[in-house]
């Protein structure tokens, strides 16, 4: 194999088919894509493989990558698959048990064919598992949520390409976006996206949940177990294979799962399959409204998935009366929509703020490249490097200069107390406070220098004591935050602004370079020097070369690690606390690889 060459297999095995592909990352090619159907076991369809790609000419492998269903709570990027991981994904089997035993056999007859070649499990759940509790919990008794009952989400893979390929086509970073991605084709999901993040997927613990599928039922009241047990005298496993296997747009319209037919015969009179079709786009319509209103609005709706690609009929009716979240959605070029390739049409008309993008999906692709990223991280070894000192934020407030002469008096200017250690940043004299519907924070600390916008920083448990519902943000970012009031020694004002800041890590220039870390790179962050070490995921890098390097997480992270700090209203150096970045997952590396989405695609076509 030559050193430009970097081949990966890809598997998607499944109960019924075990789908394969082979891509060579290094030249953006894809070799191989094939699927044995209908096979009469996993292990069977997997000895298969080797024969036939020496056939299509692929005889050397780098690395596997094997698409897993179900990673719980556990794994949020894939894993280079070892005996624990293996363990871990047996685990996971009661939460999935039609698939991830597949992906089990698929993975040992893999590891039997090649030995010593690198497997990398990617998870559907992964991508998902930045929804917040809020979201993720059943309400149901705590015994059964220590079982990991709880949601999870999946099609995460198809749900990041469609993130990666929109923002490529609106040539804005995820990090500005807030998209509804539909897939909709055998399996169907939708999932909403904010700024880089899953925050939300309508299917659940399980695939079962959310939409009308091919023949799963999606949303049901839990109460019909018990009352199919006593009309019926069905059983729970009949049940639950009725609602995977008998339901969906096979059960309304008596006609099979193919929206093809069912089109073709609603367009005839066929009443049930007019009525199908209804159900199906009233589900669709209604979780778009959903999540619009999660994400406080929408940017984008995005389609993808055989029947989100393919009907321009259904994406009408699922985009009916979207006019109040602001679409305008053009009809003809809804039914123009031809894709062959990466296409990302966009189908709405010209001064539509909610924009609706159609494309394809293409987790195989996605499979493969999450597999090269991962055995290609640059895991820096920590102890080359210094670790970053960490310092612990107080509740704080930034103002802008109108608002320091409505608080303080007209023609008042803050005064400096004390530097702060990015230099140019102090805390200022005044402090004001910060009241809410249900009570109040006391003696704020203001920071200088005054900026464009007001900006209010505290810790989630005390969003609990004001009455708000803060939203994690980083700062400058408060358009469309919660409204307060804030009273200083002259005056009161109400405004926006109120946020829980996303931890960060103020990064120099040339440490950044050192770690290859890049401005907006996420990573995650081992704290050591409390007596409760821990991790914290997500942290966001800011680079710039002004900055001294140093890592701010709030007092309820603090607390968390037992991390000590003193004073309130500034920032202050956690005496002893340093941190070790271990780990790089980032949506900034996700806008790297999305650069060249277009121009791999061609070269696959080619
Ligand atoms: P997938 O699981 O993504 O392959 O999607 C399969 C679904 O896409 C099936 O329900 C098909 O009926 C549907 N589909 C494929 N092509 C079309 C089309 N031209 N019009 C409507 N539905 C389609």
């Amino acid at each position: 194999m030559k050193n430009d060459s970097f081949r990966i297999l890809t598997i998607n095995a499944g109960s019924s088919s075990v789908k394969y592909s082979v891509f060579d990352t290094a030249a953006n090619r894809q070799l191989v894509h094939s699927e044995i159907e209908r096979v009469a076991s996993v292990e069977e369809a997997m000895r298969r493989i080797p024969a036939l790609l020496k056939e299509q000419g692929v005889t050397e492998l780098n690395a596997i990558g094997h698409r897993v269903a179900h990673g719980g709570a556990k794994f949020r990027e894939p894993q280079v698959i070892d005996s624990e991981v293996i363990k871990d994904i047996e685990d996971c089997v009661p939460l999935a048990p039609l698939h991830n035993p597949p992906a089990l056999a698929g993975i040992k007859v893999a590891s039997d064919a090649w030995p010593g070649v690198k497997q990398v499990a990617v998870f559907d759940t992964a991508f998902h598992q930045t929804i917040p509790e809020r979201a993720f919990t059943y309400a149901v008794p705590d015994a059964w949520c220590k079982t990991g009952l709880r949601r999870y989400g999946f099609h995460g893979t198809s749900h990041k390409y469609v993130m990666m390929r929109v923002a490529e086509e609106l040539k804005t970073p995820v990090t500005e976006l807030r998209i509804i991605s539909c897939h909709l084709g055998n399996g169907a999901s939708v999932c909403a996206i904010e700024r880089g993040v899953s925050v939300d997927n309508s299917m659940g613990m399980t695939s079962l949940e959310g939409l009308v599928m091919g023949t799963r039922s999606g949303d049901v009241d839990p109460g019909i177990f018990a009352y199919l047990k006593r009309t019926l005298g069905l059983t729970v496993e009949q049940i639950e294979d009725a609602l995977y296997k008998e339901s969906g747009l096979a059960a309304l319209s008596g006609l099979g799962n193919d929206m093809r037919d069912i089109e073709k015969q609603a367009a005839e009179g066929n009443k049930k399959a007019q009525s199908a079709i209804q159900v199906y786009a009233y589900r669709a319509r209604k979780y778009i409204g959903a999540y619009a209103a999660v994400m406080g609005g929408v940017d984008v709706i995005a389609f993808t998935g055989g029947i989100g690609e393919n009907s321009a009929s259904m994406r009408k009716r699922i985009c009916e009366r979207f006019d109040y979240l602001g679409l305008d959605f053009d009809e003809d070029k809804n039914v123009n929509v031809k894709l062959t390739d990466s296409e990302a049409p966009q189908i709405q008309r010209d001064n539509s703020r909610v924009r609706v993008i159609v494309t394809q999906t293409r987790e195989q692709w996605m499979i493969a490249q999450e597999t090269a990223r991962i055995l290609s991280l640059k895991q820096a070894p920590a102890e080359t490097l210094p670790p970053i000192p960490v310092a612990v934020s107080a509740h704080h407030v930034h103002l802008t200069e109108t608002a320091v002469e409505q608080l303080f008096g007209k023609g008042h200017v803050l005064h400096i107390r004390n530097q702060l250690s990015q230099p140019g940043f102090w805390a200022a004299e005044e402090t004001v406070d910060v009241i809410g519907p249900r009570g109040e924070i006391k003696n704020v600390r203001v920071l200088g220098p005054c900026r464009p916008a007001n900006q209010i920083e505290i810790a989630e448990t005390e969003a609990f004591k004001l009455g708000v519902d803060a939203p994690v943000r980083l700062s400058g970012d408060t358009k469309g935050t919660p409204v307060v009031t804030l009273r200083g020694s002259a005056g009161s004002i109400q405004t926006e602004g109120l946020i829980v800041a996303k931890r960060h890590i103020h990064m120099n220039t040339k440490d950044a370079e050192a770690r290859g870390l890049h401005h907006g790179d996420q990573v995650e962050v081992a704290m050591h020097g409390g007596d409760r070490e821990l991790s914290f995921r997500n942290v966001v890098i800011r680079v710039d070369p002004r900055f001294v390097t140093e890592m701010h997480i709030d007092t309820d992270e603090a607390n968390a690690g037992h991390i000590e700090h003193s004073g309130a209203g500034e920032l202050t150096p956690a005496p002893g606390c340093t941190a070790h970045i271990t780990h790089c997952h980032t949506p900034a590396g996700v806008a790297e690889q999305s650069c060249c989405l277009n121009d791999t695609k061609k070269k696959e076509a080619a």
